[in-house]
This record gives C-alpha cells, structure tokens and sequence, in this order.
C-alpha cells in the first residue's frame, strides 16, 4: 500500500491548489447543458480572454496541454507547409515532432540548453527559408527554465513580413507563461497561443486553451489536415457552449481560479511568480550551484547540480521535507534539478529554502541560510498576494 503522504509541489505545474479551487471538484455533478453550467463555461471563456490579453476567444479542450500544441499544428498547416521552430529543449522540440506527425516541413533553429532564441537569428533564419509559413515559439522552456522573449521575437518576425511581403503566423506555447510571465496576446501582434490549466493558471491537469487571432482563425478552413475532435472551429464557433462533454468538474475549478487571479490583478500575479523565481534563483546561487538559463522566466528555475547528486538531493528534499521539485528530463537527467514557484507565498519559498539548506548540508555542501534569507524577504514581499 503507498502511504498518502503531504507533498508540497515546487514542481513547474501541477501545482499546489488553493482550497477553494479543490473544493470545486468535490461538488456534486453538473450537467454540461444546464444553464448553471453554462454559466461556468460563459464564465470561464470571459476570463480565459482576459488573461490571454484578447479580443477573440479562447478554446477550451478537456485534454492536457499537448493537445492544444497538437489541435494548432493540425487547424493552421497542411502536409507539406514549410515551419521553423527554434528548438533548445523538450518542449520546444515537441513542437518540432507534432509537426513531422502531420506532415510539416521543420526548419529547426537548435540552441544548446538554457539558451533563447534571439531575435535577429530569427530574422535571419526566416530570410533564409522563404517556403516558412510560421514561426512556432516556446515562451517557457520548461526542461530549463528559459523565456524566449516573445515580444521581440514577433517584431522582428513583422519585421521580415513587411520587407518581403510574406505572411508568417507566429505561434507561442505559453503553457508555462500564462500568468507568471507577461503576456499580451494582440498588443505584441501573436497569431495563437497555447496553455493548460495545470501551471500558471494554478489549477487542476486536464484542461488545454487555444487562442487564435483573426489572421490564424480565418486559416482553419484551408488547411488540409483531416481532424474532427481537435478541429477548432468546434471549439470556437460558439464559445458559449461546448461542442462535447467537457471535463465539468475541471471547469468548475479552473474558473475560480481565473477568478482568483483576476481579482488579484494580472500584473501582481506576473510580478509575484517572477520575484518567487527571483528567490528560487538567489537560493541556488547561495549554495553556488548556477542556473541552466541565462534568460530566466518567472515559471521555473532549473540549476545544475555540479558535485551534488542530484537524485540524492531530489529525494532528501521529498522524503525528508515533503518538498517536490522535478528532475531534469533526457539528457539533463542527473545533471540539474528544476523548482517552480508558482502561487507560492513567502514562508513557502522562506520553509523551502530551509528544507533545500537542510537536505544540501547532509550532502556535505553549506547554504547560509540566514543571509540568503535576508536577501530574498525583500523580494518576496511581493509573493504576499498568495496569503
Ligand atoms: C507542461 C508543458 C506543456 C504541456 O504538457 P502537458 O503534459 O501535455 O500538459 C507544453 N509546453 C510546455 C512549455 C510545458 O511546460
């Protein structure tokens, strides 16, 4: 029998919920064509908009996040379009293999880990491939912690359509960005985004959101792919009613938590996660170990564990502390570990902090906690959002 045992998530999502979110899930079934439920779902897509910074709407999948990057790639490129994708981990390549799936031609831009795609090369690559279509961006690198700067990147990539009067979509998986790092879906000119419920969102795993701007919208009825759960305009033609039995329990939650996120304010929330991964970071460094990005996104801060083993302080920080963190995936198993602090309060990050010193020292490697300490609590104030 395995022990039901209290973790504490520092992973990079799922994320430890708020008790108000969980509570939703214990409610008494809805049907999905009731007015109450409807409510929920109107509800959901109003504040969904709102966080995507959009005017148009956002499709809601009962699936994980894969799923949205799997609907977008088949709704936007026919067999044989032409992509580029800058590649510089696991999620970033995923996007890379959901396109040879269906057919896609993919220009790869490969970055060692930790890196970000900059914009001029960007420019460049595209100059150098004309067949290009599209651009399809990662904003958190969640194998490592890096943010591409979207922002840029999409200028740069107008840029180049206005030069040579192509048209190139811009497309950014921004599961683990909505709601830690900015993001302003029409004011910096995105073509699609793709997000889940489980990370910034800080809600239960199951759900997937696609937004499509007008230009990558009127694009799903030319595009040669067959389809037909994932075929978007299912999703979006009518935002106010599901097109299939939706995952009633998961909307329920990951509405009051829109909710919540809300009324805190988006750019509290942005400024919270980023100064938590600014803590996580200072943590690190105290203990000399250095962190795998050089761009750091507000999602999760991944570190190279140099001297300490790292399955050996992965399992301290659990079984001694209840703390989760992840493990580096591929070829960075063993060699970094990645910690998220998402919707955490101050004495989460103070009591983690604690729990890493502790778990590092029976490891022979010394953290002064009390000074890294007094320089994180300034930063954290703002994490106070949480409380
Ligand atoms: C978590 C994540 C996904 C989606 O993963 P699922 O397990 O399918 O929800 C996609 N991209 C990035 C960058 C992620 O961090």
């Amino acid at each position: 029998m395995v022990m039901a045992h209290h973790y504490d998530l520092f992973t990079p999502g799922p994320v430890s919920l708020r008790q108000e979110v969980l509570d939703q899930l214990g409610r008494p079934m809805l049907h999905h064509r009731t007015e109450e439920f409807e409510q929920i779902w109107t509800g959901l897509g109003r504040g969904l908009q709102s966080i995507f910074r959009a005017k148009e709407p956002v499709g809601v999948l009962s699936a994980s996040g894969t799923a949205a990057m799997e609907a977008l790639v088949a709704n936007l490129f026919s067999p044989g379009a032409h992509v580029l994708v800058p590649v510089s981990g696991k999620f970033s390549r995923r996007w890379a293999e959901i396109c040879r799936a269906y057919g896609v031609e993919v220009s790869r831009i490969d970055l060692a880990a930790g890196e970000s795609p900059a914009p001029e090369a960007v420019a460049e690559s595209l100059a150098r491939d004309p067949r290009a279509e599209a651009m399809l961006l990662t904003q958190c690198e969640s194998s490592t912690g890096a943010l591409t700067d979207v922002r840029a990147v999409v200028e740069s990539v107008r840029d180049v359509e206005r030069r040579s009067g192509r048209a190139i979509l811009t497309v950014s998986d921004s599961v683990t960005s909505l709601g830690i790092d900015p993001l302003e879906s029409d004011l910096w000119g995105l073509d699609a985004v793709v997000a889940a419920s489980q990370k910034g969102l800080v809600g239960p795993p199951g759900l997937a959101f696609v937004w499509l701007g007008a230009r990558a919208r009127s694009q799903i009825g030319r595009t040669a792919q067959p389809r037909y759960y994932l075929d978007l305009r299912r999703y979006l033609d009518d935002p106010a009613r599901p097109p299939f039995t939706p995952s009633v329990p998961l909307v329920a939650a990951i509405k009051r938590s829109v909710d919540v996120l809300i009324d805190l304010g988006l750019d509290k929330v942005w400024q919270a996660n980023r100064a938590a991964a600014s803590a996580l970071r200072s943590v690190f460094q105290a203990a000399g170990l250095d962190p795998v990005a050089r761009c750091q996104s507000g999602g999760v801060v991944a570190f190279w564990t140099g001297k300490v083993p790292a399955d050996a302080l992965y399992q301290a920080l659990r079984d001694e502390h209840g703390v989760v963190v992840a493990r580096g995936q591929g070829d960075l198993g063993g060699k970094i570990l990645r910690a998220s602090g998402i919707a955490k309060r101050p004495r989460d990050i103070l009591f983690f902090a604690g729990a890493f010193a502790s778990s590092l020292s029976r490891l022979g490697v010394r953290l002064d906690l009390g000074s890294v300490t007094r320089e994180i609590e300034p930063t954290l104030e703002a994490c106070r959002i949480w409380e």
